[in-house]
């Protein structure tokens, strides 16, 4: 552990800093910011949903992440089958949203003794039915014991010609702004597995009421990576500027492809596209619907941003919705409410240190 005397060795008189004061988003720019990098095979570092590294004609995509029991996942409504595709799948994600191709994945895994072998069987069952859906080819990865609950990481390898990697930092003023798919159902289904949980809690005789929410369920228990937006695109001769997947929300995404292109936005709250069983449930929550889509996460659409240029190419396609475009003020990044009020765009993201 870290103590005071550590701290004095360090030669600092100041205060320890908690990590809840830096939040995820700043806790890695902190740890990020002095990397050097020494070889100009590395094209992109830190700071994409993937590095981008150069290997001869085509670079390599190398993304991971890592899912930890309690914080990204809850075992009493998540089947260990889904939570090994849904692990596959975040990950095969942040490949689509570099426009690249999933090549291979690593898997590693910490397990407590609390876990059966079966019930490892059934994660792998899940990651491996995610690699034969998309293609992607299991090849190695560790296994440990930990004292407490399931930790699982990924990499993953992908692959793409240099020209047609799509970053974050591309998008320029005038550029619209696109999402795949519909947002904040994944969300809702959350909510409406936590409230299930509670019930079952309080009365383990009750059986879960979570007929006629499957969409939401499935979209929060199996999510799907949009790697066929890539050809999708490639068809429609469009070439995104920027792009990013949903996994943290609406809000963040558009935040973080402002920063890292130096942009603002206007985001119309009327375009963005919301189920309409979510919609109606988030009413019932007591949630402005508009909430799950801009702070929600776990979407995994892809955000990206074309130019004006390609207005007539990109507006009839079916599963895309043009919802704003990029404006040069990077001051200021705004949601217009369908009275015509500007609404301040804040990532709530999540903080992962933060006691709830
Ligand atoms: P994503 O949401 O796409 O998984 P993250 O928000 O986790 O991306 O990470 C943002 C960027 O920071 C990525 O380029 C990632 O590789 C990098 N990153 C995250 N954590 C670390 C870390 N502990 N050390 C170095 N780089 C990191
Ligand atoms: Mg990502």
């Amino acid at each position: 552990m870290f103590e005071k005397k550590d701290q004095k060795q360090a030669g600092k008189s100041s205060e320890l800093t908690a990590l809840s004061e830096l939040g995820e988003f700043g806790l890695i720019d902190r740890l990020t910011k002095n990397i050097q990098c020494f070889h100009p095979e590395t094209l992109k570092g830190v700071g994409d949903d993937a590095a981008v590294i150069a290997t001869g004609d085509k670079v390599m995509l190398l993304s991971t992440d890592l899912l930890v029991e309690g914080i990204h996942f809850d075992l009493t409504y998540m089947p260990l089958k889904h939570l090994g595709y849904k692990a596959a799948v975040v990950n095969i994600s942040d490949i689509a949203a570099m426009n690249g191709i999933p090549l291979q994945m690593t898997v590693s895994i910490a397990v407590s003794s609390r876990f059966p072998v079966e019930a490892l069987d059934d994660l792998y069952s899940g990651i491996l039915a995610a690699c034969e859906k998309y293609h992607v080819d299991l090849v190695g990865g560790d296994t440990s014991s930990s004292v407490k609950g399931l930790l699982i990481s990924v990499t993953i390898t992908g692959t793409a010609r240099p020209e047609e990697v799509v970053y974050r930092s591309g998008t320029r003023s005038g550029d619209l702004l696109c999402v795949t798919g519909d947002l904040g159902s994944a969300y809702m289904g959350l909510l409406i597995l936590e409230r299930e949980k509670k019930v079952f809690q309080a009365n383990p005789a009750m059986q879960p009421e979570l007929s006629g929410f499957d969409y939401q369920i499935r979209r929060q228990l199996k999510p799907e990576a949009r790697t066929d937006i890539r050809n999708v695109l490639m068809g429609a001769g469009i070439r995104p500027t920027a792009m990013i997947d949903i996994s943290d929300g609406l809000a963040s995404e558009i935040l973080h492809l402002c920063k890292q292109s130096n942009t603002g936005c206007r985001l119309f709250e009327e375009k963005i596209p919301i189920d309409p069983q979510t919609r109606e449930l988030a009413l019932e929550y007591n949630i402005i619907p508009t909430i799950t889509a801009l702070s929600g996460g776990e979407d995994y659409e892809l955000l990206f941003t074309v130019s004006q240029s390609d207005y007539e190419k990109i507006k009839d396609i079916e599963g895309i919705t043009i919802i704003g475009h990029m404006t040069d003020n990077s001051g200021e990044k705004v949601m217009i409410t369908p009275d015509g009020k500007q609404v301040e765009l804040t990532a709530q993201g999540w903080n992962a240190w933060t006691k709830s």
